[in-house]
């Protein structure tokens, strides 16, 4: 490999349509080396451990999405945390709370999220956040319970004062296709503002296929291409952006160098 090499830090395996195989061979094609899937309840963080055990470079997350959490229980940790022990787990994520499309179980994804900030603290992994229209909410429920020592603000969207309130909390920073969609002017700002060490890149694939992909199912090769917007939001050349991001997931996800 001479090209740039890249880490895409957030992305579904266990929802694209494609061979999992087959999609992990084009993203090391395109320069990608690691890959961390994240499962969404207890089936697809269990399918996204056994992705990690299976193929080289990929690293797994688990955890219960904002969006499962409807009827939430304490018990309910007591699975994610079994799967958590499994071999190549690096992070608790996604976690989080989405205010977008369902507001009726709140109280749910609060409690959801509470018990994923102590899970993370308590098992000394990555915390890896979703918000959606939510992001004033989570701070704040990380600054009450203190943010585990390695978190992650996925697919950021929120403002420059939010921006600054998460890297105070230590936060890493991780942009997604979006990045590269014309109306989205203000997430190049915040993808220009975040300090080198906290930059991290990713796709969230199946979703949310940067330019010139979009509208197609997405997929970690991609990442690539959210890179380069980034690169151009920064005016800092993609090689740079490519090791930076890659050197920064590393340290956020306790990886050796
Ligand atoms: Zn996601």
């Amino acid at each position: 490999m001479t090209g740039p090499t890249w880490f895409d830090t957030h992305c579904h395996l266990h929802d694209v349509e494609a061979e999992p195989g087959e999609v992990i061979a084009r993203a090391r094609a395109a320069g990608v080396t690691d890959i961390v899937t994240l499962g969404v309840d207890v089936p697809t963080s269990r399918r996204c451990t056994r992705l990690a055990a299976e193929f080289d470079g990929v690293w797994a997350g688990v955890a219960y999405h904002p969006s499962e959490t409807q009827g939430w229980h304490h018990t309910w940790t007591a699975d994610i945390e079994a799967l958590a022990e499994e071999p190549r787990v690096v992070a608790i994520g996604e976690s989080g709370l989405d205010y977008h499309w369902d507001t009726s179980f709140v109280d749910s994804q609060q409690r959801a999220f509470a018990a994923h900030i102590g899970m993370a603290k308590r098992l000394d992994k990555t915390l890896v956040i979703h918000t959606r229209d939510s992001i004033a909410e989570a701070l704040e429920m990380l600054n009450r319970a203190g943010a585990p020592e390695r978190l992650v603000f996925h697919c950021w969207t929120g403002s420059i004062e939010h921006l600054e309130e998460a890297l105070g909390l230590g936060a890493y920073i991780s942009f997604a296709g979006n990045v590269s969609y014309k109306k989205a002017p203000e997430i190049r700002e915040a993808a220009k503002a975040v300090p080198a060490d906290r930059l991290l890149v990713e796709t969230d694939s199946p979703y949310l296929a940067p330019e010139p992909y979009r509208g197609k199912p997405n997929e970690p090769a991609y990442v690539v291409a959210v890179g380069e917007a980034v690169a151009v939001a920064r005016d800092q050349a993609a090689e740079e952006v490519a090791a930076m991001s890659t050197a920064n997931a590393r340290t956020v996800f306790g990886l050796s160098p």
